[in-house]
């Protein structure tokens, strides 16, 4: 049996935190799940009060706290574009000061320290698909720069720490992910479509909908962090983790209808700028390293989801920013 250990997730309620801190608290680890509830709230958590191995404290990253733990995934910031760009100061301030202090951490308690990274560091990629080599065309004055240049910082601080202090990390660069329990109002293209197709209201296609992005599904990307936290002690990353099946937007809008069996129409909407025009992640460092892929396809993963947002009482939800989908 695996030894039990204390074990910190930060952005512990959100989207991808709340599907993690279930395996961990079932898997029997004492977890504790910060946040500062930004793009999240309680409720999403509030299954797990009730558990002797869980705690939930609220708290901001970029100020300092002290926690004896093992281990440390490091999930806090907003992640979808409406989101991460409705205060961009706070996201790099989140990004940057937030890696400080969860590194500083990690130094002091000897805690292994996992960073939440992103195909975002890839910017708009020249090369494709995208290897972890690719070092990325990323805009560094655009709207998406302060989330793009901030995770870019992190990892760059998370080796510096590694080699000048010997901290114990690791780095996943983490591409679309999707699945029950992301924020109905988030912005991002799977719970939009999924909201708009169930209310019969039009599909918001951002551009002409060529775009492409690879979804992955989130048990897949919950066992990939899993994975990368426990694998190898030489391998440290970075190493994407996503589904490497890729699809147009109007690729995914047209499958969302179809499945939500839905009358939407679809409705063109100019194209943000600095919008990646393509992303599928290559994997074969995950499959090699940490015998990781991903195995639920984007159909099956879009079926679940609709079923969840299907019986979800969207009252029980705030938007997160003005700027959220209302
Ligand atoms: P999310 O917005 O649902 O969750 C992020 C959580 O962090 C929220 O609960 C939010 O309240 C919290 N948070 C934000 N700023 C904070 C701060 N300063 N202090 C404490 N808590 C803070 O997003 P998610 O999809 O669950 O993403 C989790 C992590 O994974 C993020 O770091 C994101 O950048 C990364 N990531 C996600 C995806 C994806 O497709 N879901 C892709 C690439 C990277
Ligand atoms: N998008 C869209 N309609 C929406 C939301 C997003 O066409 O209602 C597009 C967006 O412009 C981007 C893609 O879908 O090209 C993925 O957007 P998302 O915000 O999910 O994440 P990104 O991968 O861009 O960070």
């Amino acid at each position: 049996m695996a030894t039990l250990k204390r074990i910190l997730v930060t952005g512990g309620a959100g989207f991808l935190g709340t599907h993690l801190c279930e395996r961990l608290v079932h898997e029997g680890h004492d977890v504790i799940c910060l946040d500062n509830f930004f793009t999240s709230q309680k409720n999403n958590v509030a299954h797990l009060l009730d558990h002797h191995n869980f705690e939930l404290i609220r708290h901001d990253i970029i100020q300092p706290i002290f926690l004896e733990v093992d281990q440390i995934y490091n999930l806090a910031c907003p992640a979808s574009p409406v989101h991460y760009q409705h205060n961009p100061i706070k996201t790099v301030k989140t990004s940057i000061m937030g890696a400080v202090n969860l590194l500083g951490m990690a130094k002091r308690v000897g805690a292994r320290v996992l960073q939440a990274s992103t195909s975002e560091v890839y910017g708009d990629p020249q090369v494709h698909p995208q290897p972890e080599e690719y070092r990325g065309n990323v805009n560094p004055i655009g709207l998406r720069a302060c989330y793009d240049e901030g995770k870019r910082c992190a990892e760059t601080l998370f080796f510096d720490y590694h080699r000048q202090n010997g901290v114990d990390i690791r780095v996943v660069r983490i591409f679309n992910t999707f699945g029950p329990r992301m924020h109905p109002y988030d912005g991002r293209v799977v719970s939009n479509f999924i909201i708009q197709a169930l209310a019969n209201k039009p599909i918001t296609i951002y551009g002409n909908g060529s775009q492409t992005r690879s979804f992955c599904y989130v048990d897949d990307l919950v066992r990939g962090l899993h994975a990368m936290m426990n694998g190898p002690e030489d391998f440290i990353g970075p190493v994407n983790l996503g589904n490497p099946h890729e699809f147009t937007i109007r690729e995914l809008a047209e499958i969302v209808i179809e499945l939500a069996d839905s009358k939407s129409v679809i409705e063109f909407r100019p194209l943000p700028s600095d919008d990646p025009a393509q992303r599928k992640p290559v994997i074969d460092l995950a499959k090699e390293k940490l015998g990781w892929a991903p195995r639920v396809e984007l159909r099956d993963g879009l079926v679940k989801t609709i079923d969840y947002f299907r019986g979800l009482d969207l009252s029980r939800f705030r938007t997160p920013t003005s700027h959220s989908l209302q």
